[in-house]
């Protein structure tokens, strides 16, 4: 009687073991929604916890880092830290992040709800159940370390109204929906692996390295404090797929199918992180080429594939169309942000001298060829007072919903361009890989709500640009050239009146 439980005991006593068998309800009944995607599960005993958290320390470990990140934001805040960031540029990079990044941490937070609810056995549940609180706790923290920046600068005020309507926020809400709107084991491949474990570094990693570069500490700490809940995400993700691809060998296409078309969307999706890192950080971390080399090359493509061939599962289907574009990705969506920042939440300008310099040696062989000369033709036109912006709207891609704008592999010149006709509509794709999307599921992608076509249709707000904007929740000083705009003159008289970091 007196013999205490080892901690494993304990651990399954508090946890698992108070799982039950319903035995006058049919368990099909109770889980209704984990057989129609065709996953077999023998053995929901088998799936491991690593972390052997229980409510209690979760929620305590949990309250611990909040302090510590409260302390340092209201340092901050207090001390006008504001004014010691690199520039305020640097901040178009943290408005992108509260618009299309804080928004996906509330639908995570759904989305694991979901999951707590709905697979039949106890080990994945408590692990979703964990990652929705995770993720209620991160769109907090974010929103609570940004709206101090929100007080004195442009393009943070709307970021849910945005997220609902501006046009390249619909690439990430598209993303998520089109997960949330999957069976429970192809959203859990869609987020815990493709998008916890493949291209989380390449998502967060920027944004965070970033913060410490440009002297902003209450988003490094922010995101030091949601790393080790990342870590216990990535876990899933990793343990999601090994146990699947154990329990059923008939799994193991259902799975390969999902990799391949959930690395495609979201490698799509990380086309906006591409132009961030390399256009939109005053102090630069590293490039996105160097960056999807060591967190995607050489860790996933060389390290975890390596390990699921073992299970018969081989890399992503159209990975060499990602590492073809690894040179020109980040220059193609920059110019084309450039183009339609009036629209944007955020600003934009020309790089200067030095940004250049910095591009032209991180990419040899394709910047002076392919880039500067669209840049010194829009400084050109700046220079004689005007600022080149794109009349017109631009065509999405029915899948990724970007603008049409990525080239032919091989042919950096030659915008690509695919069609499909489905049930006597054009359907058109930026790429391959999005074109492979649609055509195994054009029931679904056929209902997109493509902002384009929306404006077109005079839903979203009215016919003209104006009309569209003040829709959109835009402000004055939101949109277009950074060089003048509210926030540039702000940042010029305070540091003409205050000494930074006093
Ligand atoms: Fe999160
Ligand atoms: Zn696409």
């Amino acid at each position: 009687m007196s013999k205490k439980l080892s901690m494993q005991q304990r651990y399954a006593a508090l946890t698992r073991d108070l799982d039950w068998t319903p035995d006058y309800v049919d368990p099909a009944k109770v889980f209704p929604l984990t057989s129609f995607e065709g996953i077999k599960v023998h053995d929901w005993s088998a799936w491991s916890d690593p972390f052997r958290l229980t409510v209690d320390t979760y929620h305590k470990y949990q309250a611990e880092k909040d302090k510590r990140l409260y302390a340092v934001i209201d340092g901050f805040a207090q001390g006008q830290g504001h004014l010691s960031l690199s520039d305020a540029q640097y901040l178009n990079a943290m408005k992108l992040f509260i618009q299309g990044v804080t928004p996906l941490e509330y639908a995570a937070h759904r989305h694991f709800a979901q999951l707590a609810r709905h697979f039949d056995g106890p080990g994945p549940r408590f692990a979703a159940l964990c990652q929705s609180i995770d993720e209620l706790r991160h769109t907090q923290t974010e929103v609570h370390t940004l709206s101090q920046y929100n007080k004195y600068y442009g393009g943070m005020h709307s970021n849910w109204k945005m997220f609902d309507r501006v046009w390249y926020l619909s690439v990430p809400k598209s993303y998520f929906e089109d997960a949330m709107s999957a069976g429970p084991f192809e959203s859990l491949i869609a987020i815990s692996f493709s998008f916890e474990y493949l291209l989380t570094n390449l998502l967060f990693v920027p944004f965070m390295s970033g913060a410490s570069f440009n002297g902003d500490l209450p988003s490094m700490t922010f995101g030091f404090s949601a790393q080790s809940d990342e870590s216990r995400h990535m876990t899933l993700g990793l343990e999601a797929i090994k146990f699947l691809l154990e329990q059923d060998e008939a799994n193991v296409p259902i799975i390969q199918a999902w990799i391949d078309k959930w690395f495609w969307r979201g490698y799509r999706l990380v086309a906006l992180i591409a132009q961030m890192i390399d256009y939109m950080l005053p102090k630069k971390v590293m490039s996105w080429k160097e960056s999807f080399e060591l967190y995607f090359e050489e860790q996933m493509l060389n390290g975890l594939f390596k390990d699921l061939e073992f299970y018969g599962i081989r890399p992503p289907m159209h990975v060499q169309q990602a590492i073809e574009e690894k040179e020109i990705l980040s220059h193609q969506v920059a110019w084309t942000l450039y183009q339609f920042s009036f629209a944007a939440g955020f600003n934009t300008t020309v790089p200067d001298e030095e940004h250049q310099a910095w591009l032209r040696e991180q990419y040899p062989d394709t910047f002076d060829k392919l880039f500067a000369p669209q840049w010194a033709k829009a400084k050109k036109i700046q220079e004689e007072g005007g600022r080149f912006f794109f009349q017109g709207l631009p065509q999405l891609c029915q899948v990724c919903q970007v603008p049409m704008l990525f080239t032919e592999v091989g042919d950096p010149e030659t915008i690509c361009q695919r069609q499909v006709v489905y049930e006597d509509e054009r359907y058109d794709f930026c790429s391959d890989g999005c074109q492979w999307v649609f055509e195994r599921e054009p029931e679904k992608y056929v209902q997109a709500w493509l902002p384009v076509h929306q404006i077109y249709q005079g839903v979203c707000g009215g016919p003209s640009v104006p009309e569209v904007l003040a829709w959109y929740g835009l402000q004055e000083g939101d949109s277009g050239e950074y060089i003048g705009s509210l926030d540039h003159k702000d940042w010029l008289a305070w540091h003409a009146t205050a000494p930074v970091g006093s």
